[in-house]
């Protein structure tokens, strides 16, 4: 059986690293439909958008995208294409694994845990008023009548909505991909004990969906805990689901654990759709020269495969990647031990795609 997949090459260092993401994925044997659609800067010459129909489209047809980055030009008035992506498919989970590869210089070993971050709600909804408008006065006069506390007059105003549906279908994704990937415990991450009505709303549908899954362990921590805990005893800990904020935090706490942007995958996926992409950006400065680590987004071509269903593909790539670090051979400069010469980005996926092959 063929997958359609779109491929979205992205800008900077989006096309190289994209394209080596291709020759290792479709090293593994699997058959791949690739449907090739570009966005980011370079778009908005030809189309006045870097986010152009045709890429919306394709990924509703094909529902499995693979992303390169793409650069968030400052000040030019376009909003985050990344961002755009997942609101206009509903993508609200973010799964970022977080697992060592021996080569990949760390302070922490054998780390193996899976965030799923939600991702359309919390602090990071946009609700906000700077604290000079004349929307933050009103929140401010409205807020502290309804509450009876006093707000300061120079206070800005965020707003943190938590949802019954949307806790329900980030904490049934966690489960689901625990049961679905042999992992064995669920870790709820909240901040109950002082926000009792959205975080408490949150670990309170955290307990009830997990009552209909009895063979995942299911435990809560609160989110600074949680931190300290990862720090001295990450053995401890397999998926965590959380709210947008701590999700977004811990989830770069959890890369550097396992030594940086270079090595860490990511996908944001909805009931339709699904798109796959590295957690690092377009690297600008890198662009062109066949310099970047190709390591993240192949990864991330991983959890495409999972999610596919290709399992036996997916862990063939992955012992790949793993492979050509720990030879130490055919490593790009990030990777490559000091004294030894580093290779490009397609010699890195060419090594990978060798041992890919079925
Ligand atoms: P970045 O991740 O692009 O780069 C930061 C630094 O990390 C680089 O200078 C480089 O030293 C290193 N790096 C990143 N990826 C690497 C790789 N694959 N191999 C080797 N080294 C790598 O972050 P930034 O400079 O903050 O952002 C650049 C642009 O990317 C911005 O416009 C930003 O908005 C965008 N961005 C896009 C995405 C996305 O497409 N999902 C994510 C983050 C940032």
């Amino acid at each position: 059986m063929s997958h359609a997949v779109t491929l979205i090459r992205g800008d900077g260092i989006g096309p190289e690293v994209a394209a080596a993401a291709r020759t290792a994925i479709d090293a593994t044997g699997v058959k791949i439909d690739w449907v090739v659609v570009d966005a980011g800067v370079a778009m908005m010459e030809r189309y006045g958008t870097p986010l152009p129909e045709e890429v919306i489209d394709a990924i509703k047809s094909t529902k499995t995208a693979i992303k390169g980055p793409i650069t968030t030009p400052v000040g030019t008035g376009f909003r985050s294409v990344n961002v755009e992506i997942r609101k206009r498919l509903n993508l609200y989970a973010n799964l970022r694994p977080a697992k060592s590869i021996v080569g990949v210089k760390s302070y922490f070993q054998n780390i193996d845990l899976v965030i799923v971050r939600e991702n359309t709600e919390d602090l990071y909804a946009g609700i906000e008023f700077a604290y000079t408008s004349p929307e933050a006065a009103k929140a401010r006069a409205f807020l502290s009548d309804l509450s009876g506390k006093p707000i300061r007059e120079d206070a800005a105003i965020g707003v943190k909505p938590i949802s019954v549906l949307g806790s329900d279908r980030i904490l049934e994704f966690a489960f689901k991909y625990a049961k679905a990937n042999g992992r064995k415990k669920v870790t709820a991450v909240h901040k109950a004990n002082i926000m009792k009505f959205t975080d408490g709303l949150f670990l309170e549908r955290a307990r009830e969906i997990a009552s209909r899954y009895p063979d995942i362990v299911f435990e809560d921590r609160i989110v600074d805990n949680m931190c300290m805990q990862l720090m001295q005893k990450p053995e401890l800990y397999d998926v965590m689901v959380m709210p947008n904020l701590y999700g977004d935090i811990l989830s770069d706490l959890c890369a550097g654990m396992i030594g940086g942007l270079g090595v860490a995958p990511g996908a944001n996926i909805g009931d339709e759709c699904a798109v796959f992409e590295a957690i690092h950006g377009s690297a600008p400065k890198y662009a062109g020269q066949n310099k970047a680590n190709p390591t993240a987004l192949i990864l991330s071509g991983v959890l495409m495969l999972q999610h596919l269903g290709e399992m036996e593909a997916a862990q063939r790539l992955q012992a790949a990647v793993e492979k050509v670090i720990a030879e130490g051979r055919f490593v790009t400069y990030d990777l490559a031990a000091p004294g030894k010469e580093p290779v490009g980005t397609q010699e890195m996926a060419a090594a990978i795609a060798e041992y890919a092959a079925p």
